[in-house]
């Protein structure tokens, strides 16, 4: 083990090379800012070329989103801020369970006056505008959504589960 003492000065934040600045830095490290990360399926509709999903394990149980929404509902009340990113799998394969977390998120906030947001990493096939404007009525309005260049070199990567192309419906 090494005796070699570190010590960062806040000064030293400003100057991380991944550019991020003190507040940002702050906000990561303080108790009143939660960001949960929730995978609510591993099930996909695509099987991208580059893919590492093994897609066995299927929608979250509901023993599982009770345990979140409990904790959402202990935390919020000493939190400034709660972010909720979805990731997956594909999470819109198990919309209701976002909408679900989401709504009890949002209505947990509200009653705490606690700034709340969210996004979805997502491949959008399933993003329909109806199902979009009711993500962003629940305050999850980013969306990180990938094309792999144009049509061709997309469809090639990546494909739905049944080995049709993505890039038109994307
Ligand atoms: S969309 Fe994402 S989870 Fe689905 S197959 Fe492609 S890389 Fe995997």
């Amino acid at each position: 083990m090494s005796d070699v003492s570190y010590k960062i000065k806040p000064s030293t934040f400003a100057n991380l090379p991944g550019g991020f600045t003190a507040r940002q830095i702050a906000a990561s490290i303080s108790p009143k800012f939660l960001e949960l990360i929730i995978l609510p399926t591993e099930k996909c509709n695509f099987r991208c070329t580059y893919c590492y999903e093994d897609f066995e394990i299927g929608a979250m149980s509901e023993g599982t989103i009770l345990g979140i929404e409990n904790l959402i509902s202990r935390r919020v009340p000493t939190l400034e801020k709660l972010r909720l990113s979805w990731f997956g799998g594909e999470p819109l394969v198990a919309k209701k369970i976002v909408l679900r977390i989401a709504s009890h998120a949002k209505l947990v906030c509200e009653q705490h006056n606690v700034n709340f947001d969210g996004g979805l990493t997502t491949n959008a096939y399933l993003l329909t505008s109806d199902l979009a404007a009711l993500l962003i009525s629940l305050k999850q309005n980013f969306f990180q959504i990938t094309l792999d260049g144009w049509k061709a070199a997309h469809d090639d990567r990546r494909k739905r589960a049944d080995g049709l192309g993505t890039f038109d419906q994307i």
